[in-house]
């Protein structure tokens, strides 16, 4: 299934055999199986300053281009991917080890965003507002802000690079994509695609509209430093946001971070018990744990936890495990060794902080893959919440929290220090209703009677405190790619001053 032969013709067909064989010291594995799938030459640091230029010159016509017409440009990304979903959904499962459904569910994101933006394309408006002074109007207008760096994490190594340019392209922006250092033959395939469509458009499209750098933190920094790129949308851990967004503050940029996540569902008494199985499985164990809206606390009514968690560890027992692009596997690998060894670091503390293992946490496969690693999901049960369950661990590791009263799941909820998505299974609308209240859940994204993972691309993406306060993909999430000017236009043969000020 990893044939070197098909590989070749894949990588052949997506646009990046050639990047593959350039030789350089970036060394790109497979998840599946610890295989080298190529060596790419990264990005001169001393090259930066010439990409960003690049840039900057395209900027300044593309920012011209009347919004409906880069609309098309992203009409005809939206036709590549969906012609190259099948092949670029591979790639991802090839280069990260998500099943076959999650590399063609990721690819069919950055399909739904660029028809999001083509119709955002028309309405970029902004508002007419009335003036206090006679003859006079007031509205605002967005315009193009300027170069936007990408830089992506590995366990969306297509989606969130389309989500952001996407909208950018639409609102006037070049683009320039870092993708992460663990998944960039994902991203070369998505920014082929890209690459098509932007020739199919001709000569509408200035040279250096859409840039690729690959390499790792240092290419990154170039561009979190510059000047010239007003706005830097950073996806990642919650160390990296750290440094990049008092960096970006410093020089008075804008940032969007989309950092850590430490995901919960509240399980009321009057729940849909098998529904939630469903959910918590899907979103527990789904791309092995690793999505940054993975659940990863199961905060459960005492009186239901005996019902639930006996079902779930049996659904546990049946999960399979094993090479994603096979039938009926569900749970591939974890991205690399390292997230193995902290997940064993998670799961050795369990018992130290008080808890209990219910299930899993052990390396699988090992025979069959030896440079790879699998695991089996795990739970935890926890008397309290203690630190380790307070820290995102990114690996298929739940921790199960029993509580007796709704104030009490609540405060449990929202003492982390993460607050990116949530969800509560309850079929009392009074329950309902508080947890998506403003005294509920303080998360950026919070549900009902759906798992916390898995966010349609129409609403604003994103999560409060170390998640980084940013929202990205739909809704009106594109304001933050423009610049808003406020305009005052007078029309009459008078000078009043607001506020009623004379002035001589
Ligand atoms: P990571 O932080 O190791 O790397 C992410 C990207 O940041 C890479 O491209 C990397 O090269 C770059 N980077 C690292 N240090 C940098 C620095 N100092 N300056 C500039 N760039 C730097 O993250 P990862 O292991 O690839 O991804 C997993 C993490 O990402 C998890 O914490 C997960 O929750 C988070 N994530 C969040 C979202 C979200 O939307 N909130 C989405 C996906 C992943």
């Amino acid at each position: 299934m990893n044939d070197a032969n098909d590989l070749s013709a894949l990588f052949e067909r997506c646009g990046i055999g050639a990047s593959r064989r350039t030789g350089g010291t970036l060394v790109v594995r497979s998840a599946i199986d610890g295989a080298e799938l190529a060596r790419l030459h990264e990005t001169p640091e001393a090259s930066m300053p010439e990409v960003i230029a690049r840039a900057r010159a395209a900027f300044q016509r593309w920012r011209d281009v009347p919004a409906p017409v880069r609309g098309e440009l992203v009409r005809l990304w939206g036709e590549e991917l969906r012609k190259g979903k099948a092949d670029i959904g591979r790639v991802i499962s090839v280069e990260v080890g998500k099943i076959a459904q999650e590399g063609l569910g990721e690819v069919q994101e950055g399909v739904d965003i660029c028809e999001f933006a083509l119709g955002l394309s028309r309405q970029l408006h902004g508002k007419t507002i009335v003036s206090e002074r006679p003859g006079h109007r007031m509205m605002e207008q967005y315009h193009p802000l300027g170069p936007v760096a990408i830089i992506t994490a590995f366990n969306f190594p297509s989606a969130v690079f389309a989500w952001n340019a996407a909208i950018a392209l639409v609102c006037g922006d070049p683009v320039i994509f870092k993708p992460s250092e663990k998944a960039p033959l994902s991203g070369l395939a998505t920014f082929r695609a890209l690459e098509r469509a932007i020739a199919r458009f001709g000569d509408r499209a200035p040279e250096g509209l859409a840039q690729i750098v690959v390499g790792r933190a240092a290419q990154a920094e170039a561009l979190v430093d510059s000047p010239d790129i007003p706005l830097v949308s950073a996806t990642g851990s919650t160390r990296m946001g750290r440094e990049v967004g008092p960096r970006v503050a410093a020089r008075f940029g804008r940032r969007i971070l989309e950092l850590g996540g430490n995901n919960a569902m509240i399980v009321t008494p009057n729940a849909d018990i098998d529904m939630a199985l469903r959910a918590i499985l899907f979103s527990a164990v789904g791309t092995a744990g690793q999505r940054c809206t993975s659940l990863r606390r199961l905060i459960v009514h005492r009186s239901v936890k005996d019902v639930l968690i006996p079902k779930l560890l049996a659904a546990y027992e049946s999960l399979r495990i094993g090479h994603p692009l096979e039938e009926g596997t569900l749970v591939g690998p974890l991205i690399d060794e390292a997230a193995f060894h902290a997940l064993q670091l998670a799961v050795a503390e369990v018992e130290a902080q008080g808890g209990r293992m219910l299930t899993g946490g052990g390396r699988v496969l090992a025979d069959r893959f030896p440079k790879a690693f699998y695991v089996r999901p795990a739970i935890a049960e926890m008397p309290v919440q203690t630190g380790l369950v307070r820290r995102e661990t990114f690996g298929p590791l739940l921790y199960v929290l029993a509580y007796d009263d709704f104030e009490e799941a609540i405060e449990l909820h929202n003492d982390v220090p993460q607050g990116l998505s949530s969800c509560i299974f309850s079929n009392d609308m009074r329950e309902v209703e508080r947890f998506i209240s403003a005294s509920g859940s303080d998360c950026g994204m919070a549900n009902a009677n759906i798992g916390p993972s898995g966010a349609e691309i129409g609403g604003a993406f994103g999560g409060e405190k170390e998640t980084g306060g940013d929202r990205e993909s739909g809704s009106d999430a594109w304001k933050q790619y423009m610049r808003r000017t406020s305009n005052t236009i007078n029309y009459s043969t008078e000078l009043p001053l607001a506020q009623g000020i004379t002035f001589g």
